[in-house]
């Protein structure tokens, strides 16, 4: 995944010389620019690099005809969940509040995954169902997680191979934090990673400074 948004003064008119006249060859573009062909390759790498230009064997380059928000979307159709998942933090559908809270804070995580004996998923606890059940008089060491979390079949899910900018839309449709990563088993589905607002934002950061 390469791209290259900011192009500097000779890539624009490296492009404007190929959107001209390709296909054409190395050699000519250096020619027009008065340059030699080493001077120029750095920046023709870039530019076929980032989908700009294409390059023919014995034709030479051309123009893709694609602008900069066209490959970034392209780009952002290439990474997947897998690449930036983190580690979930799961614990039992029989833990006390009093102990998720805790749990929360050891881990330094938003948003924990529940599971059953059989460690499949049956819900989500994020920081305001903990507080929500906090505000009572309940005593919080004796109320089981299982009570106050939102459970299966609501918990929106994805796989390692879907992509993120459909978890980056769920999150927003959603209105919420995290999903858990799930692999679906004969008995339901187990939790292999979470995809949290900090993953995507991190996706971002990685796809602007590439
Ligand atoms: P917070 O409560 O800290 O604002 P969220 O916005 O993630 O965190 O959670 C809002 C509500 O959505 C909570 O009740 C939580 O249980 C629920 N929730 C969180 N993640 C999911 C998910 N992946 N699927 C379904 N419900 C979720």
């Amino acid at each position: 995944m390469v791209i290259t948004i900011e192009l500097t003064k000779r890539q624009e008119h490296i492009l404007q010389i190929v959107k001209d006249n390709g296909p054409i060859t190395g050699e000519q573009i250096a020619d027009q620019l008065n340059l030699t062909r080493a001077t120029l390759r750095p920046d023709l790498a870039i530019l076929t690099m980032a989908g700009y230009l294409d390059a023919r064997p014995r034709v030479g380059y051309f123009y893709t005809g694609k602008s900069g928000t066209q490959l970034l979307t392209e780009n952002l159709q290439k990474i997947y969940v897998k690449e930036y998942q983190s580690i979930p933090v799961v614990i039992n559908e029989n833990v006390s509040v009093y102990d998720a809270i805790c749990t929360m804070f050891l881990e330094d995580v938003g948003t924990l995954f529940v599971v059953d004996q059989s460690t499949q998923l049956v819900g989500v606890l994020s920081r305001k169902d903990l507080l929500r059940a906090s505000i009572g008089k309940q005593d919080l060491t004796s109320i089981p997680v299982h009570i106050i979390m939102t459970r299966m079949p609501n918990v929106t899910m994805c796989e390692r191979d879907d992509l993120l900018i459909d978890v980056a839309k769920k999150l927003i449709e959603k209105q919420i934090d995290a999903l858990p990563v799930v692999k679906k088993t004969d008995k339901g589905f187990e939790v292999i990673g979470r995809i949290t607002k900090t993953n995507i934002t991190r996706a971002f950061v990685a796809l602007g400074e590439e």
